[in-house]
């Protein structure tokens, strides 16, 4: 659990040390009125993870006091919900219609005390009898109805002897109270309607503030956790557990802020209207913000929690940004996935000098990710490349490939364009090129200059798949209806390309597929012979979003102010004049990438933080890092004068990790003990012994010591099985505990396997 406690993880703590429970209890108590949302993620992640925390436990409780708009699908997907956040519920899952006759029961005693009444006014009158915040309301002449009267009434309420909205039962508090809510509110309703699991057992149903509290009370619920626009509703929650004498102990009532989030509706009602009249395709619309959709679309239940983790538990509303969510999938896939090639809209190119054909192995991880694992790429003289990936005439800063320009294939050969074939309206069909033999990826001895490598798939063997892309539902940051949706928000291309190994070998079900972004095999459409893939979010490919800002610079001059929002969506806020200066220094002059520029520019705390930084080591891209993951990642839980560290602390970090003192693994650990210690991290890294070994003489022991240990897969390996390369450098770091340095590790074992 993090340092930091909640307001509510202190409320809990309290209660612990004064006795007042002796274990915690809560609940999750939704409506099964409609699929759960990413809010309703925040309160699963509140109830569930605080139960385990202080191991209680939580309910899970539907809250089913509305029969004409429940269905146990919607139970079914609150089930599933949380149980792929990875929590479980105590027991059985409850309902609140378990409860139905001894809520009634409650309701008879209550009556009985002469706190409750069954009222006939009209419900136009009972609004005028309310009165204003101003002005106190009148109670109706029946609440002078007798004890024995009111409960005859209210049998034949339950034995279904009146009409709909004739009576209903009313508590007995106070109808000048200050809180309207206290204004005698009901407590029973008649409504003749099948109930999803009571049927018609029941034609009066108890109201959510007099079945909430007394659920919670039955079930031995400690904390009712809920959100703010219930705070008014506290009053009546601890009247009618004190009116009814209850034993001890009570549950009480905590309020947190709503989760919001930009960009998208959280309202059942919107919800429903989006699915039922077919604005999307059901409930698991990888477009929605709902559990399902983000379940169906690739999310992974970690990066959700973190998103819940990282925005906290506040007591004031706030909306988040969308692209904060963004960030938490695309952290957590980075660490995790396999990267592979698709092509999403081809283009052939014959490298006309290339005979025959020919297998390249290439690994499915980057370096930095600790996977192992590689797969054959089939290559030959037909392949596709992307077609933006080609300009004949090239717009300035270019780097891909042009008539004049060579580029790499990625883990291939540098290729250069002959000659550019096109149909009779002028579009390019076909690229003739030649490549250069000595130039293959890892022996290149050509001596050719590239200034980037491109992603491509070889003609014969790629498979053609189904990639659906999927933008913001609407276009407006906080949308109010149907108007706002976004016309562009699913793109479905029939004929993307990928790599054969993708569906032939499986390495997973999610990918990146290089330079494009992160996807996912959809679990429902995906089959061999029809493979689907989602796409579940972007990479930031640098190009893209230049050409995105130039152009919305044009069009700004030019149009009106919708468009620009149009051009522009998929972003958040544009920058104000004084970010986009800082903004183009810290791309175009210190090389930051556009995501860390990004971080830094929309948070002044923070760039003035890397500033600082800066003055003491002139490195900007180790900082950048830090500063804009980490420190940034403190700084949303903290205030800056509550650090523990400052700017010099991050750049000695940095400076280790630019002599290579510590590999930027270990410098995570480092930096965690620092948030917690203040140290400073040349300190923590010499009490903790963690400089990184880059000696061979100390590296070269535990190698020799692994290929004794491991002699099968070294005569595997030398048989050419490339993918246990991957297994030797992984034992070695796993020795050393990640402190030997990879790329001497990387050398050595090369060295001695060959
Ligand atoms: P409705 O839209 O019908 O008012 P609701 O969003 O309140 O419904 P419930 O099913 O009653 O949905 O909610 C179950 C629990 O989830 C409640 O405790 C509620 O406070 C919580 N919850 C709902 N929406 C959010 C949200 N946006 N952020 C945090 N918690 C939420
Ligand atoms: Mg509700």
């Amino acid at each position: 659990m993090s340092e930091n406690k909640d307001f509510l993880r202190t409320i809990v703590e309290k209660d612990l040390e004064s006795n007042k429970y002796k274990q915690i209890i809560t609940r999750f108590p939704p409506e099964p009125n409609g699929f759960p949302h990413i809010g309703h993620a925040k309160s699963i992640c509140i109830n569930f993870g605080i139960a385990r925390d202080y191991d209680g436990f939580c309910n899970l409780r539907m809250d089913d006091t509305n029969p004409t708009t429940e269905d146990t699908k919607y139970v079914e997907a609150l089930k599933d919900a949380v149980q792929w956040l990875g929590f479980k519920w105590k027991g059985e899952v409850k309902h609140t219609s378990d409860y139905f006759p001894k809520i009634y029961e409650y309701a008879v005693k209550l009556i009985k005390m002469g706190k409750a009444y069954v009222d006939s006014i009209s419900e136009e009158q009972m609004k005028e009898y309310r009165g204003t915040v101003t002005e106190p309301g009148k109670r109706s002449k029946y609440a002078n109805r007798t004890i024995e009267e009111n409960l005859e009434l209210f049998e034949k309420m339950k034995n279904g002897e009146f009409k709909d909205a004739e009576h209903v039962l009313r508590a007995k508090i106070d109808m000048s109270a200050a809180n309207m809510k206290l204004r005698d509110p009901l407590l029973y309703r008649i409504r003749h309607a099948t109930h999803f699991r009571t049927k018609d057992q029941w034609c009066i149903y108890p109201m959510y503030d007099f079945a909430h509290c007394l659920s919670d009370y039955i079930e031995g619920v400690t904390h009712s956790i809920c959100t703010l626009e219930f705070e008014n509703n506290r009053d009546i929650y601890d009247w009618v557990l004190d009116a009814l004498e209850l034993q001890p102990p009570r549950p009480y009532q905590h309020e947190f802020a709503r989760l919001g989030v930009n960009y998208t509706v959280m309202s059942k009602r919107k919800l429903l209207e989006l699915v039922n009249e077919n604005y999307v395709n059901g409930w698991d619309d990888p477009r929605l913000p709902t559990i399902a959709g983000y379940k169906r679309r690739g999310y992974t239940p970690e990066s959700i929690l973190n998103f819940c983790d990282q925005i906290g538990i506040a007591k004031a509303n706030s909306m988040v940004d969308v692209s904060q969510l963004e960030f938490c999938i695309r952290d957590d896939l980075n660490k995790k996935v396999p990267r592979v090639m698709c092509v999403l809209d081809p283009i052939k190119v014959t490298i006309e000098n290339y005979e025959g054909s020919e297998e390249i192995e290439a690994s499915y991880y980057p370096h930095d990710v600790p996977k192992e694992g590689s797969r054959k790429l089939p290559f030959s003289s037909e392949i596709y490349i992307q077609r933006d990936d080609f300009m004949e005439n090239p717009i300035k800063g270019y780097n891909r490939l042009t008539p004049e320009q060579p580029v790499r294939l990625r883990y291939a050969y540098i290729i250069t364009c002959k000659e550019v074939i096109k149909d009779e309206n002028g579009n390019i069909t076909e690229i003739k090129a030649e490549y250069a033999p000595n130039s293959k990826s890892g022996h290149d001895t050509s001596g050719i200059k590239v200034k980037s490598a491109i992603h491509w798939v070889e003609a014969k063997q790629a498979k053609k798949v189904e990639v659906r892309l999927y933008d913001r539902l609407y276009k407006n940051e906080a949308p109010e209806g149907l108007e706002d949706l976004n016309p562009n928000s699913l793109t479905i291309i029939k004929d993307a390309l990928i790599e054969p190994a993708v569906i032939n070998e499986k390495a997973d079900v999610r990918f990146q597929f290089e330079r494009e972004g992160y996807f996912y095999a959809d679990p429902v459409d995906y089959s061999d012979d029809k493979p689907v893939f989602n796409k579940i979010v972007g990479l930031k490919d640098s190009w893209a979003k230049k050409s995105k800002k130039d152009e919305s610079k044009v069009k700004t001059q030019t149009t009106q102010k919708a468009e620009k929002k149009e051009v522009i969506h998929g972003e958040a806020e544009p920058l104000t004049a004084t970010q986009q200066k800082l903004f183009d220094r810290y791309t175009n002059e210190l090389k930051l990438n556009n995501e860390v520029s990004n971080i830094l520019t929309r948070d002044e705390q923070l760039s003035s933080f890397y500033e600082q930084a800066l003055k003491e080591l002139n490195s900007p891209i180790s900082l950048a890092n830090i500063v804009a993951n980490d420190v940034a990642k403190e700084l949303k839980e903290k205030e800056i004068n509550e650090l523990k560290f400052n700017a010099s602390h991050i750049a000695q970090l940095a400076k280790m990790i630019d002599d290579e003192t510590i590999s930027s693994k270990i410098a995570k650990q480092v930096f965690e003990q620092m948030v917690k210690s203040g140290d400073e991290p040349s300190k923590i890294v010499e009490d903790k012994g963690l400089v990184q070994i880059s000696d061979p003489n100390t590296i070269l022991p535990i190698i020799d010591e692994i290929i004794e240990k491991n002699p099968e897969n070294v005569e595997k390996f030398k048989a050419g099985n490339q993918k246990l390369f991957g297994f030797f450098i992984g034992q070695v770091l796993k020795a050393t505990n990640g402190k030997a340095n990879p790329k001497v590790v990387n050398e050595l074992v090369a060295q001695k396997l060959k």
